[in-house]
């Protein structure tokens, strides 16, 4: 359902719309072999390559060209580039992606104090910014988000149910482009262009001291959240922000803030103006699928986090910037902050009372989306999952407060040790493909949201036994919250949960205030970061998921647009540097773009240049990397590029060296009767339907085998997660290992990773499923076909429902025999099973409770040491949709 044909006309260059079914025409082309400003496909390669990738500083390129010269002369050739200079006037040459910088100076303008002037009441300060018009033309002429752009808000529904995904299925694109189209003639059949705005301070440091940039991002909403994340030309660098500097004795001076909020709002007013005549009234732009459109701007959510929030909304910090919850009782009754209710308050309190009983800083300069139409910054400041809630909630709160418990409780002295015992918990986990590897427990020296992310991962069953247990509960309610905001598409049972798993924390979390932990009453509790967590869901239903609106995004931008830039400049007036860096990657992301829209660079260049005098292109190893199915040897998982399909798992390409060739020597080997297994498995693949499974039949029943088997030391596991770091499709895959050497670092180990086999396809979630750990990954030839298989190891379900304390379900080793017998003559129940029946990799993670964790402990070994395990489907965002 959509809002109709009113909006996202296509029209010609000169806005009259065009009739239904026009094709796009073609942008402004090439002339096919035309490389300007290069003379060839290989010099525009090597162009990009030095600069981009290699990021080759000025003297490698000088001294690489005077090398190639060198050669060129005796050969009479020439090179490419003379040298560094020549290589960056021909980057500055292309016409593509150009968004020049601008810059204007600020200074401030008030009253002067009697006696000594503070410095910075004196200087100008200079910000600098590309026109937001322009990059827009940027962005909506990129061809590569066509097929991901949404031209028109919609309401998605799925039986009956809403869902929200990406930012135009949220309420609010619906509710601008109504007003919009509605009530305005002019903007009649436009297309409504959201721009997502984000900015952060990011420091540069070296040992001789540290810079301070602050960036402004722009993006807009229309681009799918799915190539919100995996592309990198979706979000632009378009200002930097001026950083007022003054003596220490004046920072805290209510002259000096007033100045730099001021500073901060009108900066950004000036740098959007560009946008607001065209928030109004449309202007014509060519958009990813060719057409041409009338575009109508909106300002849509900003991303920032807490401190900035407070600079941006103009309230005082430790209160909330999206409703008036008291910051003594912040979770308590509220409403909506808006525009409007900040002048019907300011108007009848006075500034102590607004102060005080509102949290409206009064004298602060007012947001700059009050000079632009229907943008209400209350309503604009989008949740933020990197700060609130993986840093926030989660680091900065819960990790410490744990710690701050175990204090209190055993004292310093004890509370260390149990922390040493935790992290030798953490250090022990099994390996898990893109798990990372806490050698040491958790001492980090920097606590990035990488790490926190994690933590997250494997630290609730690591505290669990030192803590009670509704400590445990309130973390596992909180891990719950989190991992369901993380949902690519959320439905309107998604929000139940979400309100369940925040009501179940809200419950639970009292723990900390009833230890001593945290003081007694809403005070307690009453944390801005943590509140927000309260705003998720109209969030959700405003903006779509939050995953498409995270200030990882912006992280991410800081390191391309601020920190590599600056790593390669001379240092000397770096910001300078810094914006023609920007620029040239701009341009040269574009000029590549616009070849590849003609059809130009589809060879590389050395299959091109020999095929334009005549031979043959030379014979080429495909890339392992790109081959589907196939990844790199050392990447345990990644995204994989390519559109949605069914998941599945493959063995690898390469049979393992070194594994026996026969049955008898691979049952020595791995400890089962293969022979047995394998006419097992050849009875339930030849009588699917039958009641008895193969394992229980007598063994005479079982058709015999005589044909071959190959052994493998990996599978790989294929399917849909795209709210992991997935392809632009959505598709992820991982590394299943079944290998008696697995070499990792230092040392060699054996690595028999975990799986779910799927089991019972009528029933949901785990109940379907059965965990079991690989030891043998094969193929069997039977009766010229070859069937893809493993042998694994089955573990029991313990219980018929999640533990209900950790939420987790738990199982154990299952053995054959009964419980007279010794524990020698236990055996593993193992079973053959065809690949097709394993849904993917599973991470288990031992139920420690009481149990300490020896220095000598090794992960390697964790899977065989412990009696029981949970399923942890905290291990990534699939797992915990997967395993219910
Ligand atoms: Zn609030």
């Amino acid at each position: 359902m959509s809002v109709g044909d009113a909006t996202a006309r296509p029209c010609d260059e000169e806005g009259n719309f065009l009739p239904e079914g026009t094709p796009p025409g073609r942008a402004e082309t090439r002339i096919l072999g035309d490389w300007t400003p290069y003379n060839s496909q290989d010099e525009f390669e090597l162009a990009d390559l030095l600069f981009t990738r290699a990021e080759m500083s000025h003297g490698q390129v000088d001294e690489l060209m005077q090398i190639w010269a060198a050669r060129a002369a005796r050969e009479g050739a020439t090179t490419a580039f003379t040298d560094s200079k020549d290589l960056h006037d021909t980057i500055d040459a292309i016409e593509e992606g150009d968004a020049p910088w601008y810059s204007f100076r600020v200074g401030y303008n008030g009253t002067h104090p009697q006696g000594p002037v503070p410095s910075w009441m004196d200087d100008s300060y200079q910000v600098f910014y590309r026109d937001p018009r322009q990059v827009m033309r940027m962005f909506l002429s990129n061809h590569k988000f066509d097929g991901n752009f949404d031209y028109v808000p919609y309401r998605e529904y799925e039986n009956n149910e809403r869902k929200w995904g990406d930012f135009m299925s949220g309420n609010f694109g619906w509710k601008q482009a109504q007003d919009l189209i509605a009530e305005d003639k002019r903007t009649h059949g436009s297309t409504l262009i959201t721009l997502l705005s984000g900015s952060d301070k990011t420091t540069v440091s070296v040992a001789t001291g540290q810079n301070d940039y602050y960036p402004l991002y722009l993006s807009i909403g229309n681009i799918t959240n799915q190539i919100q994340q995996g592309h990198e030309d979706c979000v632009v660098v378009i200002g930097f922000l001026a950083i007022p500097k003054c003596e220490r004795e004046h920072e805290k001076s209510d002259a000096f803030r007033n100045f730099c909020q001021e500073l901060f709002h009108s900066s950004l007013t000036t740098i959007l103006e560009p946008i607001r005549s065209a928030i109004e009234t449309p202007e014509v732009v060519r958009c990813p699928d060719g057409h041409f459109r009338r575009v109508v701007y909106s300002l849509g959510p900003y991303i920032a986090d807490y401190p900035e929030q407070v600079l941006l909304s103009g309230i005082v910090s430790g209160w909330c910037p999206k409703c008036t919850a008291h910051s003594r009782d912040l979770d308590g009754d509220s409403s909506p902050r808006s525009t409007q209710l900040t002048d019907l308050l300011c108007s009848s309190f006075s500034s102590t009372e607004l102060w005080d009983e509102y949290g409206i800083a009064v004298n602060v300069h007012r947001p700059f989306t009050n000079n632009f139409p229907r943008a209400n910054i209350h309503e604009l400041l989008s949740c933020d999952l990197l700060h609130q809630v993986i840093k926030g909630t989660f680091k900065d709160h819960l990790v410490t407060w744990v710690e701050d418990y175990l204090k209190k409780k055993h004292g310093k002295a004890g509370a260390a040790r149990i922390m040493s015992d935790i992290d030798r918990r953490i250090g022990i986990a099994p390996l898990y493909p893109g798990l990372r590897r806490f050698k040491k427990g958790r001492g980090f020296n920097q606590w990035t949201g990488n790490n926190s992310k994690a933590l997250m991962k494997v630290w609730l069953p690591a505290i669990e036994g030192y803590v009670p247990r509704d400590m445990i509960r309130a973390i596992s309610a909180f891990l719950d919250f989190c991992y369901l905001v993380r949902h690519p598409t959320i439905t309107q049972r998604t929000l139940q949960d979400i309100q369940d798993a925040l009501d179940r924390f809200h419950r639970y979390r009292s723990i900390f205030q009833r230890t001593g932990v945290r003081k007694l009453g809403s005070k307690g509790f009453s944390l801005p970061r943590q509140h927000a967590l309260k705003h998720y869901i109209e969030h959700i239903i405003a903006f779509g998921a939050p995953n498409g609106l995270c200030s990882s995004i912006t992280e991410l931008m800081h390191i391309r647009a601020v920190k590599k830039p600056w790593r390669r400049s001379s240092r000397l007036k770096a910001l300078e540097q810094i914006l023609l860096t920007n620029q040239r990657l701009s341009k040269l992301s574009a000029i590549r773009r616009s070849f590849e829209q003609c059809g130009m660079s589809q060879d590389d260049c050395h299959t091109a240049a020999l095929k334009e005098v005549g031979l043959d292109a030379p014979e080429t190893e495909p890339n392992p990397n790109t081959t589907d199915g196939v990844m790199n040897k050392n990447d345990d998982c990644g995204p994989v590029g390519g559109p949605q399909v069914l998941n599945h798992v493959v063995l690898a390409r390469r049979k393992a060296p070194r594994s026996p060739k026969d049955i008898n020597g691979l049952t020595r080997f791995i400890g089962h009767d293969m022979m047995v297994l394998v006419r097992c498995f050849l009875f339930d693949q030849k009588y699917p339907e039958s009641e008895i499974p193969g394992s229980d039949v007598s063994l005479n029943l079982c058709p015999r085998f005589s044909g071959a088997i190959s052994v493998y030391h990996s599978a790989v596991a294929t399917y849909y997660a795209p709210s992991d770091i997935s392809g632009v499709g959505g598709m992820y895959r991982e590394q299943i290992r079944a290998t008696p050497v697995w070499n990792r670092g230092e040392s060699s180990v054996p690595r028999y990773d975990c799986v779910l086999v799927q089991v019972c396809p009528e029933d949901d979630g785990f109940r379907s499923m059965q965990a079991a750990c690989v030891r043998l990954l094969s193929s069997i030839k039977h009766k010229d076909k070859t069937i893809p298989c493993a042998l694994v190891e089955w573990y029991e379900t313990v219980g018929n429902a999640p533990d209900d304390t950790i939420g987790m379900w738990v199982v154990k080793p299952e053995y054959t025999g009964n419980r007279q017998r010794q524990l020698e003559a236990l055996q593993r129940v193992a079973t053959v099973v065809h690949l097709d029946s394993v849904v993917r990799g599973i991470h288990l993670i031992p139920v420690y409770r009481k149990q300490q964790i020896s220095q000598k402990h090794a992960y390697s070994t964790t899977l065989d040491d412990f009696k029981q395990f949970y399923i942890n489907k905290y291990i990534d965002y699939h797992a915990f949709e997967t395993v219910y």
